[in-house]
């Protein structure tokens, strides 16, 4: 394995480095190697290389390194959790259900290697035996933000460790350590020389350029912004290049008007909440019923306002810091925004001094439809609710249509006490997935992702490992009797 980050593995051609910060103090942790494009051609050629006898391996021993991998990541659960909550700020409790979450994508893996089929069959004339392969796709080019640093690796490497295709990878330049700790992780478990290349950088754009207009990548697997993955599609297109792409949404959480409300306000605080709100899956628009909205907003208003705010590694945090400096910019615009619309401020909304990158848990009521947020991913602790008026039907098809207002389409929620309005709803949102009575969707089994401008793919779930093969067959004409 090359990891291109210390010198005791291998040295990068770029003698730069880049500070990682703590968000929730502004101190620098430490810094890591500046890769730039010729560390990744180097990376990419040692991927290259190693790519026909990583495909030659027995799928059991794929399966087996990535399930020490995983008992080793939950060993040491602490040490990723403090990691992750130290260069990320998410409170430490959620940086061990991360540490859970992403190790159950290499359990899942493990699993799914052994169990790469394929097909045969006899066309229908008779005339040809069809034999149907499964094979690794070749080297892939691997890009994860920051908001989940351990799992939006896991979710790519355990896929493509387990059909036998080697990798780069970049991971944010936010949260590179969580990353280098995975790899030294996986080379413990046994990884091969050559399999998976780290490249730390501050210019995503040299590095991954270098990548895409290499000719040696057959794959790129992005989770991001829709702006990114747009750029990445282009260039793909130059070398017709396989794609999966995990973009942004703009989630609607729908509470009716049979709504259980206690249960409404436990999913709605997992949807919105969760990392601070920094999630691709985060509830962005709630719109709520205008016959339960005063006795809702009191609530979440009273849940929100009562959260402990502060460093994540502190005993009894529930809200960390945002990412950086710029995270709190655009979240406290967006709240400005809102509020000069006309929406009425119901807690939160004035950010705090230094040090540290905090935003307060906010809730905003009446927002305009006009609003900058409904068309923004916030990516902070603001909730932002939206009445709506009608019965029955009439209500239901009123809100979808303003939910599917959007051109992105990852996740909806949905809360009702109606088997077939629930049935209804989620069957009429644009959406990849959607939380029925729970603002919790992820799961290692389920194929995550989304439609519309939020994705092309899926990560996890049985779909998971497809994204990382192709399909071959091999057609025989059957000798007839004369
Ligand atoms: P981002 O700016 O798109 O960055 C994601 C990754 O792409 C980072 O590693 C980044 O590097 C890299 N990157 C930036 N510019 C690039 C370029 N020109 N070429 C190649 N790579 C480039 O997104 P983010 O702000 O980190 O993450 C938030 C976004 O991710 C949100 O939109 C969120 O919804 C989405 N997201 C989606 C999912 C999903 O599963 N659908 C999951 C999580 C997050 P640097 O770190 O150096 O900038």
């Amino acid at each position: 394995m090359t990891l291109l980050v210390d010198t005791a593995w291998t040295p990068t051609s770029s003698k730069r480095r880049f500070d990682v910060e703590n968000p929730a103090t502004g101190e620098v942790i430490t810094s890591v190697p500046d890769g730039n494009a010729d560390d990744a051609l180097d990376a990419l050629g040692r991927a290259a290389d190693a790519q026909s006898d990583w495909a030659a391996t027995s799928p059991r021993s794929r399966s087996e390194i990535l399930y020490r991998a995983y008992e080793l990541i939950t060993a040491r659960a602490d040490e990723f959790a403090t990691l992750m909550t130290t260069e990320m700020g998410k409170p430490y409790p959620e940086a061990r259900g991360e540490v859970a979450y992403g190790a159950e994508f290499f359990r899942w893996f493990a699993e799914e290697a052994v169990r790469i089929g394929g097909d045969h069959l006899l066309t229908p004339d008779g005339s040809n035996r069809v034999v149907v392969r499964h094979r690794p796709v070749g080297p892939c080019i691997l890009i994860t933000p920051w908001n989940f640093p351990l799992a939006m690796g896991t979710r790519k490497i355990g896929p493509a460790i387990a059909a036998g295709c080697t990798m780069v990878f970049k991971p944010a330049e936010l949260t590179p350590l969580t990353s280098l700790l995975l790899a030294d992780v996986l080379r413990e478990a046994g990884l091969p020389d050559g399999v998976l290349n780290v490249v730390t950088t501050s210019d995503p754009g040299e590095v991954a350029g270098a990548w895409m207009s290499s000719g040696l990548a057959r794959k790129v697997s992005f989770t991001g912004s829709t702006a990114v993955g747009k750029l990445l599609l282009r260039q793909a297109a130059d070398t017709v290049m396989r794609t999966s792409m995990e973009l942004g949404g703009n989630a609607p959480f729908i509470v009716c008007d049979d709504a259980d409300l206690d249960t409404a306000l436990d999913a709605v605080m997992v949807a919105k909440m969760r990392n601070m709100g920094q999630a691709c899956t985060a509830a962005n628009r709630i719109f709520v019923h205008r016959d339960v909205m005063d006795e809702f907003a009191s609530a979440l208003t009273q849940r929100m306002s009562t959260l402990t705010v502060g460093n994540g590694l502190s005993e009894g945090t529930q809200v960390g810091p945002l990412v950086e400096r710029k995270a709190v910019d655009k979240v406290e615009e967006l709240v400005d925004d809102a509020v000069r619309r006309g929406a009425s401020l119901r807690c939160g909304g004035t950010r705090p001094d230094g040090p540290g990158h905090f935003y307060p848990p906010t809730v905003l009521t009446d927002v305009h439809p006009e609003s900058a947020l409904m068309s923004t991913e916030i990516f902070g602790p603001v909730a932002a609710l939206i009445p709506f008026d009608g019965s029955g039907i009439e209500a239901d098809d009123t809100v979808v249509a303003a939910a599917n207002r959007t051109p992105a389409g990852l996740v909806g929620y949905v809360c009702s006490r109606d088997a077939e309005r629930l049935d209804a709803i989620s069957a009429g949102l644009a959406v990849g997935m959607v939380g029925v009575n729970t603002g919790l969707v992820s799961n290692p089994a389920a194929p995550f992702g989304g439609i519309k401008e939020s994705g092309l793919g899926r990560e996890g779930g049985r779909l998971g490992i497809e994204e990382f093969l192709d399909v071959t067959y091999t057609s025989t004409p059957i000798r007839r009797r004369r």
